[in-house]
């Protein structure tokens, strides 16, 4: 079986469109079989245990499966910016990164691009190159996919975005987006446990385990509350998580009269009120500041990510 044919006929994600990629047919992803991608290099703007002091290996794929009308990286997840790679390239391209010292390397929105980031863990393996694997992604995965991805990602990292099925469909048209993601979730759990070893100074990095990642949207508080009492009745005060509170307006939010400001202190404030009230022990929080810096520009190739130094 050649690794495209997962393409033919695509269910890799629980859209399930079923179109022939391979046929230059696209689903709701926006992609065809062609690998596209937008950008590949260390980045220092992931939470400390995953870039460290060298940086996380990031390569951003282009399209995604969600599709949230605010995505933070609209251009390249909906303006489909990047450049197609044969899977030579990919792989000299990856081998690259990994001459950089780079300590691990970063899938960012994979799942619908699976097939060819499988076929290149298995080169990697051929030639054993050993460094960690990180599935970035929405947590919009299909459970019964986690095994696989398990077989050759050692960290998951995916978001859990929304408990309310009512903002799922009006952000990103699936009301199943909270089941869907936290038996997702459950899956990535058994399958690598908690993040490991825990060290937010960054001075260790990560090796293995789960950080679950949650953006707080302006407006939205109750979303968020309830979203925390879920993972914390599912996972306990143990589960690694990421508050986030650098969300920006993008073009769509305006389009849409939808988003169209970041998150208050007080919003942000009770959040983490939350997170302490249950008792989460393990938390990755941010300053809110009023900055765009948090939002990447991928018309700027050399380094989309110039905040993140600061
Ligand atoms: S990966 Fe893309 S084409 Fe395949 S099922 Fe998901 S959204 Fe549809």
């Amino acid at each position: 079986m050649n690794f495209l044919d997962q393409y033919h006929n695509c269910q890799l994600c629980p859209r399930k469109c079923k179109v022939d990629r391979s046929r230059g047919k696209v689903g709701v992803c926006g992609e065809t079989s062609e690998l596209r991608i937008s950008h590949v290099g260390p980045h220092f703007g992931e939470e400390p245990s995953i870039s460290g002091s060298r940086g996380s290996g990031t390569i951003f794929f282009d399209g995604c499966s969600s599709r949230c009308f605010f995505c933070q990286n609209y251009q390249i997840s909906a303006a489909h910016h990047g450049e197609i790679y044969s899977a030579d390239r990919f792989f000299e391209t990856v081998k690259d990164l990994i001459d950089k010292k780079v300590h691990n390397l970063n899938f960012v929105t994979p799942d619908h691009f699976w097939p060819h980031i499988k076929e290149l863990c298995l080169k990697l393996r051929a030639l054993s190159f050993p460094i960690p694997k990180v599935f970035n992604s929405s947590g919009y995965q299909l459970p019964e996919m986690i095994s696989e991805y398990s077989e050759f990602m050692d960290i998951f990292m995916p978001d859990f975005k929304f408990a309310d099925p009512d903002l799922a469909r009006e952000c990103m048209g699936d009301e199943r987006y909270p089941e869907i993601a936290l038996e997702a979730i459950r899956e990535m759990v058994d399958a690598r446990g908690f993040l490991d070893p825990w060290d937010p100074s960054g001075e260790r990095v990560a090796e293995r385990g789960v950080l679950v990642r949650h953006l707080v949207l302006p407006g939205h508080v109750e979303n968020s509350l309830e979203t925390l009492d879920q993972l914390h009745a599912e996972f306990g005060d143990g589960l690694p998580i990421s508050v986030m509170s650098q969300f920006r307006p993008v073009p769509a939010c305006f389009a849409k009269n939808s988003l169209t400001r970041g998150v208050t202190p007080q919003e942000y404030d009770l959040v983490l009120a939350k997170v302490k009230e249950l008792g989460f022990e393990k938390v990755y929080t941010q300053i809110l500041s009023d900055q765009t810096d948090y939002l990447p520009d991928f018309n700027n190739s050399e380094d989309p990510f110039p905040g993140h130094r600061k």
